[in-house]
């Protein structure tokens, strides 16, 4: 399997420091905001990544982390005038609605900055105790001169850097490009104890002491959109190597931006739609399928009218899938077969050639109309045939790339649920806004349908009688 590794810019043969295990770090949102349909991309990208290397039975730790503590959100804590706390759990706890209805699998961990205060001191303290660091009355920064490597993942040389610099002017730097690893408290912002004093950590060396924490010196896979390679994974890899290894980071995977008319779709330029409000109109399977026609590590440029045509390209999935279900299987003998296994050949090596998702939805297209023309000419179909092309479909549409098909009716989740669930959070809405006709006309047309709602202190619940 090949990867293509940002740090050599090769693709290189997939080899984990310790197969099966798989240790895989992606850098996760600042939770001060929703997050935009640009990070969705990332998110998603970096899941497929994950489930394709847990369809090819790697044992897959992966780790995304949760910048609480940072200028943005201390910004917006002071706007809203509430503390940073509750601006970091409220987004934090909407950043886990929206990737659970982006259909993104859990971490293993979703370690928090403020969480890791003494690990992060720690790494920054063996960083000044080795010279790397230097501290000016209580701002700790790195000193990229000392370190060797400084610029090869971003294929930047410091005198280039130097020269071009828009890095604003700081007397207390020895050189414009040090960073800052420890930034002095200010007054009215959150800060910890620490050798320098009082103060809170910069961005960068958060991921080192987390990644470290949860996955060890050298980890696997690191990914994060193409914004990222500078400065903050340089100077991940210029932390993590001064302080503890000589590879931080075995294979680098970078994901291309999604645009909005050919510009990067940000929160600062103001360009976005969120991912929230993007799925109040359209299905997770259709943002996956959109993501998924595009190469990860190109640029995506979005428009709600390509989604529409994504939604358009998947209703022939969509369509094959409903003709499957509604096959009845021949117990008949000398039934012609249907061979599957070249599409799925066809599709792993698409996959194996660096998550190449494009090339493999061509095997799915090949396979659904060939499959198709199968059904049209034989009036009766084994049942073998029909389990196979159900798990074809499964396992690369669902298992890998997240495109959720069959029906989930035994793990008890279906539309009807989600429906009845949305109409009690309706109601609940109602009740708070004091709206008592329109949350008891919900529950009596429910119950005229023969669905129950029970109140307690825990919530409403709800029976189905069939
Ligand atoms: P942030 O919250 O801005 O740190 O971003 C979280 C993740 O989304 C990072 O991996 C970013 O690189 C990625 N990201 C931000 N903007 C875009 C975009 N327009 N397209 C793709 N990925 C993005
Ligand atoms: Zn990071």
């Amino acid at each position: 399997m090949l990867i293509y590794n940002t740090l050599t810019k090769k693709k290189e043969e997939f080899i984990p420091k310790n197969s099966p295990n798989v240790t895989m770090y992606v850098c996760g949102p600042t939770i001060y905001d929703y997050f935009h349909i640009g990070n969705a991309r990332s998110f998603v990208m970096s899941d497929i990544v994950r489930r394709y290397l847990e369809y090819k039975n790697f044992d897959v730790k992966f780790v995304m982390n949760l910048t609480d503590v940072d200028d943005k959100l201390i910004k917006k804590a002071n706007e809203e005038n509430v503390p940073v706390e509750q601006v970091a759990e409220k987004y934090a706890d909407a950043f886990f609605e929206d990737i659970e209805k982006l259909g993104i699998k859990k971490a293993t961990v979703y370690p928090k900055a403020t969480e890791h205060m003494q690990d992060i001191v720690d790494l920054i303290k063996n960083l000044v105790d080795t010279d790397y660091a230097y501290n000016v009355d209580g701002n700790v920064f790195y000193n990229v001169n000392k370190f060797k490597g400084y610029g090869k993942l971003s294929g930047k040389n410091i005198d280039d850097l130097e020269s071009g610099a828009r890095i604003e002017i700081n007397e207390e730097k020895k050189n414009p490009l040090d960073f800052s690893l420890w930034k002095k408290a200010k007054p009215n912002e959150p800060a910890w104890e620490s050798p320098w004093g009082k103060g809170r950590p910069g961005w960068h060396i958060e991921c080192s002491a987390m990644s470290m924490k949860h996955l060890g010196e050298t980890i696997d896979i690191h990914a994060g959109g193409n914004d990222l390679i500078f400065p903050h994974h340089e100077n991940e890899i210029a932390q993590s190597e001064a302080c503890c290894t000589n590879e931080f980071v075995k294979y680098w995977i970078h994901f291309g931006f999604l645009n909005l008319n050919q510009e990067k779709m940000s929160k600062s330029l103001g360009n976005f739609f969120t991912a929230r409000e993007i799925l109040k109109e359209h299905s997770a399977n259709s943002i996956r399928y959109l993501f998924s026609q595009t190469h990860y590590s190109g640029p995506l440029n979005f428009s709600k009218e390509l989604l529409e045509s994504s939604e358009k390209g998947l209703e022939k999935i969509y369509n094959l899938v409903q003709r499957i279900e509604n096959i009845k299987p021949s117990m008949a003998d000398n039934l012609n077969t249907f061979e599957n296994e070249r599409y799925l050949f066809a599709f792993e090596s698409a996959m194996d050639d660096n998550f190449n998702t494009p090339q493999a939805l061509a095997s799915i297209y090949d396979f659904i109309r060939d499959f198709n023309k199968f059904l049209n000419k034989n009036d009766q179909v084994a049942k073998n045939d029909i389990i196979k092309a159900k798990d074809f479909l499964t396992k690369t549409l669902t298992d890998v790339l997240g495109i959720v098909l069959f029906s989930t009716e035994e793990k008890g989740e279906s539309k009807e649920d989600d429906l009845i669930k949305l109409l009690i959070e309706i109601r609940q809405k109602a009740k708070l806004d004091k709206n008592y006709s329109l949350a008891d006309e919900i529950r009596n047309k429910l119950s005229e349908l023969g669905i129950t709602l029970a109140d307690s202190k825990e919530g409403t619940t709800y029976k189905i009688s069939k």
